[in-house]
């Protein structure tokens, strides 16, 4: 599916702005039309549009929302796909194990702790708690998946798993492997051979690329990563550490991605991992789901429709964050209720399911400006695959500014000690929008007495490998905030 990612920077208002009059660029914003409507139409029928231009905080709750039966098949992919992605990953866990030994414990699943956060629970009532109804009924909980282990995200899940399944694509066609071989045979000198003859390329704003770059090397592929403007330094250095090909771009993610799949279109020996469309990491992503189940019910947490499940995640393309929605719709339906929170600069997919536009404008077209501290967030176009597929499944959509963003880092170090990266803190802003909206509550028969015994889950989505220096400045940033 080529998308329209170069739009981008063709629709953008901001370069020619120096030379015009303030009036000038106004009028000329007000004539520009996205499709069909200038942004004042657009704003007359999305009202909420205005806070999404102006860049304050705000939250929508999907009046589209269908019953998860009804809305499931929408996605086109079924539990039977989530089964053999499980499947998939567990055939190469022995490998894993192998190839990277700080799995063995986990004897090569790559999976994170769910862990209760009191503390922080306590230290957000104290911090938006006012008044009292505002604060959290039932229990918080932090998914931490800053500690999966290679690398250190949620990209660690789809971005691994896309990887995992090319090499036995390739593997398997060769000849060099078998159904029902010991995997462990692909860390053989033939096996890295042939994979040395291919590549594995990705447009990223640094997570996915440091997921898919370490694990391609490790198998012996060679890598190259489209890199946007946003990414960390250290996510570059650590990337080219491991021998992987880091290209560098000056302009945002939509960019980087067209880039890279421009350049491996021509050639038959490069795969390109498409984050904006990709069905095998949203399946990788998927998996998640029925791995939190079990942490569950080892904690003894019903989810039922008197026992609601909110989960937060933080958004950029989508791809992440919708691939643990549809896992979590297969195994909880209509009892959980996936919650998207982005940047106030980057609303992405907050825009596209709103306006029902999806993938067809970017936040540039509306004017923000997609520059965000959290650059594993700092997407201006959704995946279409998921805006469109979830359009139906997803309870709502919050936005958060970058100074609440190290507020919220800030308030996680103090309160209950576990570090994670500003983009992955958004999960945090979730649940007070939750409670802020009475009139969602009401409409899904959220009632007080199912509220108290709502589980809610923060998705921190990433951060354990930040460098020690860098971590200790946004704690920093967040502290002198608070
Ligand atoms: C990539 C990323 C996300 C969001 O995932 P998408 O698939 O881009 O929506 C969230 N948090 C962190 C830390 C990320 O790196």
């Amino acid at each position: 599916m080529p998308g329209p990612a170069t739009n981008a920077t063709r629709t953008s208002t901001h370069t020619d702005a120096d030379t015009a009059t303030a009036s000038a660029t106004d009028a000329r914003a007000a004539a520009r039309t996205i499709h069909g409507a200038t942004v004042s139409e657009w704003i007359a029928r999305y009202p909420k549009l205005r806070d999404l231009i102006d860049l304050t905080p705000t939250a929508w709750f999907n009046d589209r929302l269908a019953p998860t039966a009804q809305a499931l098949p929408d996605v086109g992919l079924t539990v039977a796909d989530v089964d053999d992605a499980a499947a998939r990953l567990k055939r190469f866990a022995p490998l894993i194990a192998e190839l990277f030994p700080e799995t063995k414990p986990t004897a090569g699943i790559l999976e994170s702790p769910l862990r209760a956060v009191p503390d922080m629970q306590a230290a957000l009532d104290e911090q938006y708690g006012r008044p009292l109804s505002d604060q959290l009924p039932g229990q918080l909980w932090v998914k931490l998946d800053s500690e999966l282990p290679v690398s250190g995200s949620i990209k660690a899940r789809g971005g691994i798993y896309e990887v995992l399944k090319h090499a036995e694509d390739l593997a398997l066609a060769a000849g060099l492997l078998h159904p029902g071989d010991d995997y462990r045979t692909l860390a053989s000198p033939e096996a890295r051979a042939f994979f040395a003859r291919h590549t594995i390329a990705v447009g990223s704003t640094g997570n996915l690329g440091l997921s898919i770059g370490i694990m391609a090397a490790a198998l012996g592929f060679k890598a190259a990563v489209h890199m946007s403007a946003d990414a960390r330094q250290w996510k570059k250095d650590k990337l080219r550490s491991h021998g992987v090909n880091v290209v560098e771009y000056e302009s945002d993610y939509s960019v980087a991605v067209a880039a890279g799949r421009k350049q491996a279109e021509h050639d038959p020996t490069t795969y390109f991992v498409d984050d904006e469309n990709s069905p095998t990491l949203f399946l990788g992503y998927a998996v998640a789901a029925r791995r939190l189940a079990g942490q569950l019910q080892t904690f003894d947490i019903p989810v039922d429709m008197d026992h609601p499940l909110f989960v937060y995640l933080p958004c950029g393309v989508g791809g992440g964050p919708g691939g643990v929605s549809f896992g979590l719709k297969t195994v909880f339906g209509d009892a959980v209720h996936c919650v998207f929170v982005e940047p106030t600069h980057s609303p992405c997919m907050f825009l596209g399911e709103y306006t029902g536009l999806f993938n067809d404008a970017s936040v540039q077209d509306f004017g923000i400006d997609n520059r965000t501290a959290a650059d594993g967030l700092a997407v201006g176009r959704a995946s279409g695959f998921v805006a469109r597929r979830m359009a139906r499944l997803l309870d709502g959509f919050v936005t958060v500014d970058d100074d609440e963003l190290f507020r919220m880092v800030a308030l996680l170090d103090r309160a209950s000690g576990y570090d994670i990266e500003p983009s992955s803190a958004a999960a945090f802003a979730g649940p007070q929008r939750v409670l802020k909206d009475a009139d969602y509550r009401r409409r899904l028969g959220l009632t007080d007495g199912r509220m108290a015994h709502a589980t809610h889950i923060a998705w921190a989505t990433g951060g354990s490998m930040v460098p020690r220096d860098e971590m200790a400045e946004y704690i920093a940033r967040g502290e002198a905030l608070l």
